[in-house]
């Protein structure tokens, strides 16, 4: 089969011809139709965090495929299955993260694509407690998407506490910034939508963005302090400096939700005025798999539009640079 990997960070990925994966105890084998590319195999590619994947390695969490195999005690899936595997690949279902609706802080996780081998391939392995089933009538091309990009944001909408009177800043319109654009509609919020191409504008625009700002052209805080502040920035974008922009963007009691993870990313923030202004920033790390599954299914009610454009897995090198250089749609979608 063949599979993308990363041979050294920062090199091109190759691709190589493998074994196809046999299933362990607990898992599957899945026979890849649909794998997005996430910012976040850009960033595991180089090695741009702290923590960081060991070369070579197979990048891809936004896996979609057909049940191909099953290891010895899986009766939860059955062959021909149509799953998605996320990052989250594994927690331990034991701990007090786990135990109490916080499984995506689980000390004990792996990730798919980092930890262990991911859906960059024709055929990957998955922990069948963590593959999710796509409801029937989701095509796979949108499934993947929701799988990181779709998950991730609506979990970041719920963890900064949208409501419908909220003015919700969206920092970032790519594959994560324009799925949080629907959810945060979905919650009920008013949304200004920013970003730096205008490729990425139209779509706001056409995704239903109250409020759109080219950060080329205008300071989006002033903009947004010019509308009374936003009550929630969501940032979503790779660039150390829209962090300070977006926190500049919040009214009084405003919560920041940084999703974002550029190299080395840093924001100083002033205490006297997080202080005084009652501001909360809050990390947000994907989403459990209960929230996958409300992903899916508010997609199967028609209440979110995935955009992306296919791509052969052959060509994983140019869809890494036309994301890096702004010329992909929203989300490039990988095939076998
Ligand atoms: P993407 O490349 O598809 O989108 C990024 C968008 O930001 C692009 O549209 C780009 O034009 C825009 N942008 C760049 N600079 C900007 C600026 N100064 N102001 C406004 N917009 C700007 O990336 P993605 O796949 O959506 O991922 C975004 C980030 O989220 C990555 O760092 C990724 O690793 C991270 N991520 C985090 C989580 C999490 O759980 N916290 C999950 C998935 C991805
Ligand atoms: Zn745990
Ligand atoms: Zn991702």
């Amino acid at each position: 089969m063949r599979a993308a990997v990363v041979q050294q960070f920062g090199e091109p990925l190759v691709i190589e011809d493998r074994p196809i994966p046999e299933p362990g105890p607990g898992q599957i084998t899945v026979r890849m139709q649909a794998s997005g590319l996430c910012h976040t195999d850009i960033h595991a590619a180089h090695g741009d965090w702290p923590v960081k994947p060991t070369p070579p390695f197979v990048p891809g969490h936004e896996g979609v495929g057909i049940v191909h195999e099953l290891g010895d005690g899986v009766t939860s899936l059955q062959r021909g299955e149509t799953v998605a595997v996320p990052w989250l690949g594994y927690a331990c279902g034991e701990c007090k993260h786990c135990l109490t609706g916080w499984e995506t802080l689980c000390t004990r996780q792996y990730n798919t694509g980092y930890s262990f081998d991911g859906c960059y391939a024709e055929y990957f392995l998955a922990d069948a407690a963590f593959a999710a089933k796509v409801p029937a009538g989701i095509n796979v091309f949108d499934a993947a998407p929701l799988t990181c990009a779709g998950v991730t944001t609506y979990k970041a909408v719920k963890v900064g506490n949208v409501r419908p009177a909220d003015l919700v800043a969206i920092s970032g319109l790519g594959g994560l910034g324009h799925l949080a654009l629907q959810y945060a509609k979905i919650f009920g919020g008013t949304v200004a939508a920013i970003d730096i191409t205008d490729e990425k504008l139209q779509l706001a625009k056409e995704l239903g963005a109250d409020i759109v700002i080219d950060a080329r052209a205008e300071d989006p805080a002033a903009v947004l302090q010019a509308h009374g502040g936003a009550d929630v920035a969501i940032g979503l974008a790779v660039d150390d400096k829209s962090f300070a922009t977006a926190y500049a963007s919040l009214r009084r009691g405003g919560r920041l939700v940084l999703v974002a993870l550029p190299a080395a990313g840093t924001l100083r923030i002033p205490v006297f005025d997080t202080v005084l202004n009652g501001t909360s920033v809050i990390g947000s790390i994907v989403g459990t798999r209960a929230d996958l599954a409300d992903v899916f299914a508010l997609h199967a009610l028609g209440r979110t539009k995935v955009i992306y454009e296919t791509r052969d897995l052959g060509t994983v090198n140019e869809s890494i640079a036309d994301v890096l250089h702004g010329r992909a749609k929203a989300r490039i979608v990988l095939q076998p």
